[in-house]
């Protein structure tokens, strides 16, 4: 079986061969865009080469890139642990044409790649392309589907609309159709039983999307119309992890060598048994083995957990990794930062970063957790008084914002105890508390949209309050007047 060490390798020899200059991958802490705390995606670091500000000084490139999904558009937070294929952090695995290659190329290889040298089984492959494909009236996107055409039996070809395959970056600039690769992992029994088909973009567990590719092909002006670019780019990205999972042919991600080091430090400190299961224990087992991850290269790319912007979404997830191993794997001391010698050894050479800055993280990491901890069993004593108090179903606003203030509770780790009692929490209530402590404070503010925006946008925009999943963070939401 191919180690995921062997299969990142792969990947970025075949592009090489393809002509592409391997890159290093960039922080995932973004620090000079005030439009996105974190990257979210392989393309961020290269925007200005598709805005045409900056050229290239490659026109074909391929790395794999530090990713991060818990803000903004992008927000992959609650699933994480619960499902078995959405990370905080993840790798995402790309490649790039600046106006070189377009889309039979990108398509032929991604095929190439894929069912030659990872010899998936073709028959559990599915493309989709854009519905707008099949019209006359986008005259070169049509050439994703005859490109497909060329290589894929048609049942397996799908067309999807806007929403799915269609990319932008926001509401004005480069964009285009996509094509995406979706592999059905389910059992020939189940195969027979429904085709895959039917499951593509489904959420189906066992039928999972992992490789987008992008082509970046217009302009999208203000006006809503659509202009071709100069030039045409391609913008891949494939979910690592995913990937691993599919070649070392698992029901989970956290089944691949990527997660079971880490796993296995956590059987041996808490003396608990992962049992692949959908218990809470088995979730806090994931949640761990994700969240250290997220932890872990975020500090050893500068960014320290703190209560504002970044840092406050750093020390939310840490915050929720520390109740899941608190409540569920019965483990009441600082855990986390002894996963991190693991974790810095298995990513010694794909992202030394960690390892150099091992003791750093790690006191970094104890500390936040000693902290949390002091708290948390008072916070947690607290809140089932809340609730046991509570007439409806539902904590209120001061409460949960208490929660916050005094005990440290990030609202999302407060709706997640709420969620297991079936209940809610009042969103609007919070947020009017929130306000009001700004309004004191007046704190500083960040902003986390999109994948990112063109910053004179804003200069139009009003301001309409604070994102509820984002209100710990400081971000604001804005809307086009
Ligand atoms: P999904 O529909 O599964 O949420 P997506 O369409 O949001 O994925 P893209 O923005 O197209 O994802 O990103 C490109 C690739 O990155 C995906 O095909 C997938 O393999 C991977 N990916 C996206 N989000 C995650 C995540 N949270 N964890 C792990 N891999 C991810
Ligand atoms: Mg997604
Ligand atoms: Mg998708
Ligand atoms: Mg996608």
């Amino acid at each position: 079986m191919l180690t995921s060490a062997e299969i990142r390798q792969q990947f970025l020899d075949f592009f090489r061969s393809k002509g592409h200059e391997i890159v290093p991958s960039a922080p995932i802490v973004v620090k000079n865009d005030p439009t996105l705390l974190f990257t979210n995606a392989g393309m961020n670091q290269f925007k200005d080469y598709f805005l045409g500000n900056k050229k290239p000084p490659y026109t074909r490139v391929a790395d794999t890139q530090k990713c991060l999904r818990v803000s903004g558009k992008h927000n992959d937070l609650e699933e994480v642990g619960v499902d078995t294929y959405h990370h905080t952090m993840f790798e995402m695995l790309g490649n790039w044409s600046f106006g070189d290659y377009f889309k039979a190329e990108a398509i032929a290889w991604s095929w190439e790649l894929l069912t030659e040298v990872y010899k998936l089984d073709k028959s559990r492959l599915y493309v989709t392309v854009f519905e707008g494909d099949a019209k006359e009236n986008l005259p070169p996107s049509k050439i994703a589907l005859d490109a497909w055409k060329k290589i894929v039996a048609e049942e397996h070809i799908l067309f999807g609309n806007k929403k799915d395959n269609f990319w932008e970056m926001g509401d004005t600039g480069p964009c285009g159709p996509c094509s995406e690769i979706h592999v059905d992992m389910r059992s020939d029994e189940e195969r027979a039983l429904i085709p895959g088909k039917e499951l593509v973009n489904k959420d189906h567990p066992q039928v999972i999307e992992i490789w987008n590719n992008v082509f970046i092909q217009y302009n999208r002006k203000k006006d809503g119309s659509l202009e071709p670019l100069p030039s045409r780019h391609v913008d891949t990205g494939m979910g690592f992890e995913r990937l691993v999972r599919v070649i070392q042919n698992k029901k989970s991600n956290y089944d691949t060598d990527v997660f079971t080091g880490t796993i296995a430090a956590t059987e041996a400190i808490t003396g608990k048994k992962y049992d692949y299961s959908d218990s809470k224990e088995a979730v806090a087992f994931r949640v761990i083995a994700d969240h250290i991850r997220a932890i872990a290269f975020t500090i050893a790319d500068g960014q320290l957990p703190s209560n504002t912007g970044a840092g406050y979404v750093i020390r939310r997830i840490l915050r929720r990794a520390v109740r899941y191993y608190f409540s569920y794997l019965d483990y009441k001391q600082p855990l986390l930062f002894r996963l991190l010698p693991v974790i810095g050894k298995q990513f010694e050479h794909v992202f030394p970063e960690l390892e150099k800055q091992l003791d750093f993280v790690s006191k970094v990491v104890k500390e936040e957790e000693d902290a949390f901890l002091k708290t948390l069993d008072k916070g947690l004593k607290r809140i089932d008084d809340i609730i046991a108090q509570s007439v409806n179903k539902t904590i209120n606003g001061r409460a949960a914002f208490e929660l916050f203030d005094t005990y440290g509770f990030p609202a999302d780790l407060t709706r997640l105890i709420a969620a297991e009692q079936q209940m809610d929490i009042d969103e609007e209530g919070f947020k009017a508390e929130m306000q009001q402590q700004k309004d004191r404070s007046r704190a500083a503010t960040a902003i986390d949209t999109e994948d990112w925006v063109v910053l004179d946008e804003f200069a139009l925009n009003e301001f309409v309050g604070y994102d509820s999943l984002e209100i710990q963070t400081k971000v604001t939401k804005y809307r086009k007047v």
